[in-house]
């Protein structure tokens, strides 16, 4: 697979065994705002032989699970191998530096290899003379994974590592901003598993669509804004798919009064300005206490302003662009609402004077609910900091969202800060480090409108299957 900065020069086959197409859309660079490659654009009425390709490798894929095994440790093998030179790759099209855009694939590794390892023993419940019941969990078919543009190959990699394991075959369309990193996934993947067991199709979003209401594939999993989750949900409805639904999030982080500021602002600051802010579960607001919040804001502040953004090739850079312009224009007009709602902006506030979309690191005080970059998912470099004095007032605070990602507890009393967790309305809470329970063993998750089922651990392994009980005489002859 070549690279370069011509448009329309970027030749990509696509993984599996999907059809080749003439059309293409365009991809665009986030640190210039030009089109530099072109990616096939499958139509959605090309996805029948996809599909097709798909439930025929499912019919030998799920009978040998030591191949799968195997198979998905070499995976992880040719990704570790691959990861330096199809980083940038990811770059071009995401806008992360090259050395985040390395570790994507490195934790896709980590996942494989776990998923490969994961022992799953026997469900036996009864096995004597009365006779035998046993659970097993069989795999559902095809899978249509659909997923977004900030973590293009992690979030791919949630889906297909333990879909494969399970016994599944897989199709997997990623966001129409970021499709040549997963085709390039795809590739690298190609001949370290059967035909048809891992397919990555490109398009723009009727495609995904068109995943979601085809009559064979048998579950849907999907990583997104809850928007078109609601859609996802609704599509699937029709022939009753399965469907895990990762959406969106308006993290809280609350901050008590007894908290070391200078000590904790940096993972603070981290937890909320990786990945520019795209991340469903990065911090997107900040409740402090009274007492601590004035020195939060400056210590933020100061952070924000010593970060080093630029293109994601540029050695030292932290940060790179936004991924694509309406996010970009979409932060611009979080920040002007809140500066006009009184916001004070103690860091950032603006565009970097160059092409691209590039956007400081922003952090906003004076601010509180009811305004929109407090209520809504801002999901870019910007976290408005909310004084409280009541930590009642500060849990209600943080529950008022439709969402319930994550959110994080920040106190030099860890058992304090433990027990007031239980009164959050969300799938993980973290302690003095937010996503601190982002790790490939523990169930990710969304309550209220932040989704629907878990990825991770066994129980990501167990949504893309379903029970069957065998239960029988007994089976023992004395
Ligand atoms: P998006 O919902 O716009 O798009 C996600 C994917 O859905 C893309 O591949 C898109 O082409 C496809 N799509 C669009 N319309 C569709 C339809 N009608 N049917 C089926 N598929 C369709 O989201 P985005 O802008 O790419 O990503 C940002 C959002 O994703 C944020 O809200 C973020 O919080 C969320 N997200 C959630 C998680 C999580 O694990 N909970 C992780 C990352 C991102």
């Amino acid at each position: 697979m070549s690279l370069t900065e011509e448009p329309g020069s970027f030749t990509a086959a696509v993984g599996g065994t999907s059809p080749s197409t003439g059309a293409t859309f365009d991809v665009v660079d986030p640190a210039t705002g030009q089109v530099f490659a072109q990616a096939p654009a499958l139509a959605p009425e090309q996805l029948d032989g996809v599909f097709e390709d798909a439930q025929r490798a499912f019919s030998t894929w799920r009978l040998d699970e030591a191949a799968r095994r195997d198979a998905l440790r070499a995976a992880a093998d040719v990704l570790d191998l691959r990861a330096a030179d199809l980083a940038p790759i990811l770059t071009a099209e995401q806008g992360k530096p090259l050395k985040e855009a390395a570790n994507e694939f490195h934790g896709a590794a980590t996942w494989l290899r776990y998923y490969a390892e994961l022992e799953t023993p026997r469900e036996i419940l009864r096995d004597d003379e009365s006779g035998f019941e046993e659970i097993r969990r069989r795999p559902l078919g095809v899978v249509s994974a659909i997923t977004p543009w900030n973590f293009p190959i992690m979030l791919a990699m949630w889906k297909i590592a333990p879909a494969l394991r399970a016994g599944n075959t897989i199709v997997v369309k990623p966001s129409p901003y970021t499709p040549l990193s997963t085709l390039a996934l795809g590739e690298a993947l190609r001949g370290v598993l059967p035909d048809g067991v891992l397919t990555v199709v490109t398009g723009l979003d009727p495609l995904g669509a068109a995943m979601v209401s085809h009559p064979i594939p048998r579950k849907v999993s999907f990583t997104g804004s809850t928007a078109v989750g609601k859609l996802v949900a609704r599509g699937a409805a029709d022939d009753l798919k399965r469907v895990t639904l990762e959406l969106g999030g308006n993290d809280p982080a609350v901050v008590l009064g007894d908290v070391d500021v200078a000590e904790i602002a940096p993972r603070l600051f981290w937890g909320a300005f990786a990945n520019n802010g795209q991340i469903c579960l990065a911090v997107k607001r900040v409740y402090a206490h009274e007492s601590v919040q004035p020195q939060l804001v400056e210590a933020l502040a100061e952070i924000a302003s010593s970060v080093r953004v630029g293109r994601g090739t540029e050695p030292d850079v932290q940060l790179g662009p936004v991924n694509n312009r309406p996010q970009f224009e979409r932060v611009e007009g979080l920040v002007a609402d809140a500066v006009a709602a009184g916001a004070r902006v103690a860091a950032g506030g603006s565009t970097l004077d160059r092409d691209g979309y590039f956007y400081r690191p922003t952090i906003l005080d004076r601010v509180s609910d009811g305004i929109r970059i407090v209520d809504e998912e801002q999901f870019g470099p910007v976290l408005p900091v909310i004084p409280f004095r009541d930590e009642a007032d500060a849990v209600a605070s943080a529950n008022r969202s439709e969402y319930g990602l994550t959110a994080s507890i920040w106190s030099s009393d860890v058992e304090h800060a433990a027990n007031l967790a239980d009164r959050l309305d969300c799938g993980q809470v973290a302690i003095n480090q937010h996503g601190r329970g982002v790790q490939v063993h523990l169930p990710f998750g969304g309550h209220k409108w932040s989704g629907v089922g878990v990825e991770n651990g066994p129980w990501g392994l167990h949504g893309f299957t379903e029970l069957q009980v065998i239960a029988g005489p007994a089976r023992h002859t004395a």
